[in-house]
């Protein structure tokens, strides 16, 4: 049963707005790279997952939680009725090898951090949390690497290290021991989800003024700003880029919304999203926009809606 779903994080959707109009450093840019793949292999296991779980088992997807202040992330958290399994999914492509307890690229030779530490430190500070709770369960940790293209030189036998060529082994298995679920189980589960945070307070965000973000839509599909307003029917935005095509309507919200996370202190009036939106569009439109789907809040030229 599946109780918590995974949503785009939020540093992930500010990075890739600012990726995307051109305010990013370089390191920044790897970042955001990262954390998009990351994304993207933690889907690829949500959908294996849901295909091979079918016994009764609580899911939690995505869980930011906090002890002794001290902040820790579980891509896949599951609750059977012998134990909990903490799963980080890791989505790294092409070949690493493992030098002591560190991980290395072969062939950048860049050096990451060690996912067995940092599943460690989850493990550590879970356990820390079902003490504060009151609460005694078996813990399981796993790494998951779910890039078929990934491979380990000098991978230690480690039973939490799942690799590729394990991962549906390692769900079949998981599903063939059987689980039910009592009373205490739900209380956990629930008491979990409701101490996820939705931002690590640790976050560094990048630094950006609005007057260094390239103004305009981007096309959802491409990301590139070549759009243009075809007036058929209800008017669609087209992209000269990939020809994928919008409702007007749904692209200008999906702006607004872009600039409401980045821009969290500016009001969001007639003005400011035109200035935004950079679109050959009369302000009526926008306004017609803006009044159908926020609250407009004071009079005439100082409207703001939220
Ligand atoms: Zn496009």
């Amino acid at each position: 049963m599946l109780l918590k779903d995974r949503t785009e994080p939020l540093e992930l959707l500010i990075l890739r707005s600012l990726y995307i109009r051109g305010s990013l450093t370089e390191k920044e840019k790897y970042r955001y790279l990262s954390l998009e793949k990351g994304f993207e292999g933690e889907k690829k296991f949500d959908m294996l997952a849901d295909d091979f779980i079918k016994e009764e088992r609580y899911i939690i997807n995505d869980l930011l939680l906090e002890v002794n202040n001290s902040f820790f992330q579980i891509d896949k958290l599951i609750v059977s009725q012998g134990a909990i399994h903490l799963i980080d999914v890791k989505n790294f492509e092409g070949d690493y090898y493992m030098d002591a307890d560190r991980l290395f690229s072969a062939t950048t030779k860049r050096e990451y951090k060690n996912p067995v530490i940092q599943l460690k430190r989850s493990e550590t500070l879970f356990r820390q949390l079902l003490q504060n709770l009151k609460q005694s369960f078996p813990v399981e940790p796993y790494i998951i690497f779910i890039n078929p293209e990934f491979t380990l030189y000098q991978a230690p036998m480690d039973q939490s290290l799942i690799f590729p060529t394990q991962v549906n082994r390692f769900l079949v298995d998981l599903n063939n021991t059987p689980s039910k679920l009592n009373d205490n189980h739900k209380k956990l589960a629930h008491k979990l989800v409701s101490l996820h945070r939705a931002l690590n307070p640790y976050t560094i965000l990048p630094i950006y003024t609005y007057e260094d973000l390239q103004k305009g839509i981007w096309c959802r599909i491409c990301q590139s700003f070549m759009v243009s307003i075809k007036k058929i029917k209800n008017s669609y935005l087209i992209c000269a880029g990939c020809g994928g095509r919008e409702k007007l309507e749904q692209a200008i919200l999906r702006n607004i919304e872009e600039f409401k996370l980045l821009f969290p202190d500016k009001n969001i009036t007639t003005r400011n999203i035109y200035n935004w939106c950079l679109v050959e569009l009369h302000t009526k439109t926008i306004c017609r926009i803006l009044k159908n789907h926020y609250t407009a809040y004071g009079k005439t030229k100082e409207t703001y809606y939220q």
